[in-house]
């Protein structure tokens, strides 16, 4: 996401954000649509919420959709005709770095300054997943976002200090603002009336969100589920991801059954995100066991929600969730400790209730307007 401006220090902006990739309204949770789309649409919100006109731009991504959707007052995603909607998956997956370079050519032709946050980096993904290929291309359009652009907006000092490592510094300034959670949406429920609205068994509840792919580590969840001792009375659930034909999927329900837990194991696939509190306030524990996450919103919203954590202690995560505190941050790739932290919080009801509510104090002082407020004032710095 990139953003150019044209007005004059502390006056109202008109801003551009450039989503090429994938859609800021499109439905959440499939493959191309997660944590960047909130945090484009929570953005453009905020900053027109705070008086600024916003254009997001991104491609038409689907034939029937209207060309111009107001999302807020003041703010507006705009799609653009850049190539087939249905157009190849991998030639969309590895192309976030896309937005950054129309920035830069939109820059230089209407003079303006270009932020760019990354969300994600070929490299690091790359360092994450050993074996797994980033294309060169997409590393060296970063070099030459991160070169030209005038700051880089960051979510965290972990992806500050992987820039400068796997990238080089180079003096473009680069700004760490940490994205919120929609404190008023994610709100805790009673679990049983969770339960009983989602019409789910009075079980011990274990719940993912996110896309279905790899770097999330389901498999590692799998494995961890199934060294449970009391596997009967435990349900995993795993919401986000299209419930059609996916390798992804297929590999871990065939893992499911040889691990003799797909009746335990529900495949909810993808909700829209007025459903996830209920969800997360279902759920005695949510479960985030990724290889590799920038910042990892849904571990967010589920603590917005007041419910324990267990993540992978990686990348963003590390920033937010703090161990024994508000959850647990464990070795990731090893089912192992997952299946201790998942247990100690199954079978401790006052362990999860003083967890919970510290995870909730957690999340309140992280809101998208503190968020869009330093954007702005990064905007204005930028404007001379
Ligand atoms: N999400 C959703 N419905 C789903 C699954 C996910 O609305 O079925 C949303 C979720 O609320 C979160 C985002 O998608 O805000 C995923 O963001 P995250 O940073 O966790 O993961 P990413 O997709 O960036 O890897």
């Amino acid at each position: 996401m990139s953003t150019s401006a044209s007005s004059t220090k502390r006056t109202k902006l008109r801003l551009a954000l450039i989503c090429f990739h994938s859609c800021p309204v499109g439905r959440l949770g499939e493959k191309n649509t997660g944590g960047m789309n909130v945090y484009v649409r929570q953005l453009a919100r905020e900053l027109a919420a705070q008086g600024n006109q916003v254009d997001v731009f991104t491609r038409t991504h689907e034939l029937d959709e209207p060309q111009i959707v107001p999302i807020a007052d003041g703010a507006r995603v705009i799609h653009l005709d850049a190539g087939p909607p249905d157009a190849p998956k991998e030639d969309l997956d590895s192309h976030y770095w896309l937005s950054g370079v129309v920035a830069i050519e939109l820059s230089r032709r209407w003079n303006a300054p270009h932020i760019a946050t990354f969300h994600t980096l070929a490299r690091t993904k790359q360092r994450a997943r050993a074996g797994e290929r980033e294309s060169e291309r997409r590393a060296h359009a970063e070099h030459q976002i991160i070169d030209t652009a005038d700051s880089i907006v960051v979510s965290t000092h972990i992806e500050k200090d992987d820039i400068a490592r796997l990238y080089g510094a180079n003096g473009t300034p680069l700004e760490v603002i940490p994205p919120g959670v929609d404190t008023a949406l994610f709100q805790p429920m009673n679990t049983a009336d969770a339960r009983r609205e989602l019409d789910l068994p009075d079980k011990r509840t274990i719940l993912y969100v996110g896309r279905i792919e790899p770097l999330k580590g389901l498999d590692i969840l799998l494995k961890a589920v199934a060294l449970l001792n009391d596997t009967a009375n435990t349900h995993l659930l795993i919401v986000g991801g299209s419930l059609e034909k996916d390798a992804e999927l297929e590999r871990l329900n065939t893992l499911a059954v040889n691990l003799g837990i797909s009746d335990i194991v529900t495949f909810i696939g993808s909700v829209k995100q007025e459903q996830l509190p209920a969800y997360y306030s279902a759920s005695d524990v949510f479960v985030l066991p990724s290889w590799y996450e920038s910042f990892g919103l849904v571990a967010l919203e589920a603590m917005s929600c007041g419910t324990p954590v267990v993540v992978s202690r990686v990348g963003g995560l590390k920033t937010f969730v703090e161990n024994g505190k508000t959850g647990y941050l464990v070795p990731w790739r090893c089912p192992e400790p997952f299946a201790q932290s998942l247990e100690t919080l199954l079978e401790n009801p006052s362990l999860r209730r003083a967890m919970g509510s510290a995870a909730r104090r957690k999340a309140m002082a992280m809101s998208w307007t503190a968020m869009a407020t330093k954007m702005l004032a990064c905007y204005h710095k930028n404007m001379g």
